[in-house]
């Protein structure tokens, strides 16, 4: 095995002169160098056969010793100077100060791809935690990032899942009863891993010169078309930081993707989803929820929420780029627009949704009174989408029929709600008159945008609770159906199907923890 590791973003950007791993504040540096932790007993659990192909990994080379040492961290590349980032955030809304990979350790960019071992050990930036990962949080981790580029939506990937053989103590509830739970370490994969708290964490300590290193950097390695680094040119990073931020949540919107922990240190510069931590699925629509126990009272990170949340960090964002451009006007008019485009974006969203091609003032009552009908009792959102685009407009009242496996309890569906379904039809029917688009075409446009899988709460709990006891094969056929989360899969047919009754309060299937 023959892996040609680069350093470009060590060899660009200054280090901590301290090479001990003790934790630390580290002042004017992008990162520190640090040594991943040896584990006492690694295996394989799987490897990403795309992010495989794109790194250049032969079918061989994955089933080497070599290759399991590499992505378990217990041997490091001769050229490779693995590292931890530095960076800072805001924590449900709060300043937090130095945060920095805890628990992530870079190891250099394969094929202008940086990889890092998430869960391989402490760094000067562990802070009180122990630099490892846990097997459940890892599978998530390991299947959602895969998942989410299968569904079309920007997302860090990941390469491979490894079990450590070493034990990790956790307290999943956070109520006084820790367990030894299995060590894991996802490595994952992606252009880049800046995150906003790397911005702000020199414009916090004013140290300008370190900011201005780090967004010449960014700019010359991942928006290079913007040309040499100016005031302008600043501006024009921040707007599309600022636009690709905006696409991933709306993203997010369309697939029913809950992130759960929002906090600038874990938004990506490149508009990645990152860091899968508490996050969740929609099964009833709801704009309220969220799946962070974390978050249970004020709710900061719900579905509803997001888009403006994206934007609340973006002005965290356009604060620690202001010494760059000292002019608060452009940089406002930005985060205007980003309100605009926010309400066009998401409703050009919601008609593909519904399979509206052409542009209805009107098409945001529509739009409204379904989100009000789909709130009123629970309704699984993901087989409401998917189920419509059966839907004739030949045929209104057939309509509540038709979706009627989306309902959670059938029979809340009468009085009013059923009215206003019934009304629904009535009036969706009579907008797709005025399409042009057959019913076969909107059916295919429809199925492009409304997934039939994703990954619901309790499908990846049955993947870790097989995969802790040894048995990988749940991993492994939800790794494949998710792969297409957009085609029929009749084999696999019984995922599309509404969350059990077992797992509405199941710890892992509906609220998750922070404990990871
Ligand atoms: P998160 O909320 O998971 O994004 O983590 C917030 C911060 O805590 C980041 O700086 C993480 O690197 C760090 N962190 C989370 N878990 C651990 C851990 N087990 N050990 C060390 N640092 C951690
Ligand atoms: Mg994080």
């Amino acid at each position: 095995m023959n892996i040609q590791l680069t350093n470009f973003f060590t060899d660009q950007l200054p280090a901590d002169p301290n090479l001990e791993n003790t934790r630390r504040e580290v002042l004017e540096a992008v990162y520190s160098f640090v040594r991943p932790i040896k584990t006492s007993n690694p295996t394989l659990l799987h490897v990403s056969d795309e992010m495989q192909h794109t790194l250049d990994f032969s079918n061989e080379d994955i089933q080497s010793r070599e290759f399991l040492e590499f992505v378990t961290g217990n041997s490091v590349l001769k050229n490779s100077k693995p590292f931890a980032m530095c960076y800072a955030g805001h924590q449900f809304g709060n300043w937090a100060g130095q945060l920095g990979d805890g628990r992530a350790i870079n190891l250099g960019e394969i094929k202008d791809w940086a990889v890092q071992l998430k869960g391989s050990g402490p760094t000067p930036y562990s802070r009180t935690a122990d630099g490892l990962a846990v097997l459940r949080s890892s599978v998530r981790e390991y299947l959602c990032s895969e998942a989410m580029h299968h569904l079309g939506v920007p997302s860090t990937r990941a390469l491979s899942l490894s079990l450590t053989g070493d034990k990790v103590l956790r307290d999943v509830m956070y109520n006084g009863n820790p367990a030894h739970e299995k060590g894991a370490i996802v490595s994952r994969v992606a252009k880049s891993f800046l995150r906003f708290g790397n911005f702000e964490i020199f414009s916090s300590r004013n140290d300008i010169k370190n900011l201005k290193i780090l967004t010449d950097y960014t700019i010359k390695s991942h928006f290079s078309h913007l040309g040499k680094p100016s005031k302008e040119v600043y501006l024009q990073f921040f707007q599309e930081v600022s636009s690709k931020t905006l696409e991933m949540i709306i993203h997010w919107q369309r697939v029913g993707f809950v992130h759960g922990v929002m906090n600038t240190d874990n938004m990506s510069i490149l508009g990645l989803t990152i860091d899968y931590g508490p996050y969740g699925w929609l099964e009833g629509f709801d704009f309220g929820w969220t799946p962070n126990t974390t978050d249970k009272q004020h709710k900061r990170y719900r579905y509803g929420n997001q888009p403006t949340i994206g934007l609340w960090n973006l002005y965290q964002l356009a604060n620690a780029l202001y010494p760059l451009i000292e002019e608060a006007a452009p940089l406002e008019k930005i985060l205007e627009g980003y309100k605009s485009n926010f309400e066009k974006k998401s409703q050009d969203m919601m008609r593909a949704k519904l399979g509206l091609t052409s542009d209805k003032e009107t098409d945001i009552n529509i739009i409204q009174s379904l989100e009000n009908n789909l709130q009123a009792t629970e309704t699984d959102m993901t087989i409401f989408f998917r189920t419509l685009s059966s839907f004739k407009k030949e045929q209104p009242e057939k309509g509540v029929e038709l979706i009627q496996d989306a309902f959670y309890t059938l029979d809340t569906i009468k009085g009013n709600v059923l009215n206003n379904w019934k009304q629904w039809f009535a009036d969706y029917a009579k907008r797709l008159e005025d399409e042009t688009t057959s019913a076969e075409e909107r059916q295919q446009q429809m199925n492009k945008v409304n997934p039939k899988y994703v990954l619901r709460n309790y499908m990846a709990q049955l993947a870790i609770d097989k995969a802790d006891k040894e048995d990988t094969s749940l991993l492994e056929e939800m790794y494949l159906l998710l792969k297409e989360p957009y085609s029929e899969q009749p084999k696999l047919e019984h995922w599309f199907a509404k969350r059990p009754e077992w797992a509405r309060h199941k710890v892992g299937c509906s609220m998750l923890s922070c404990s990871s």
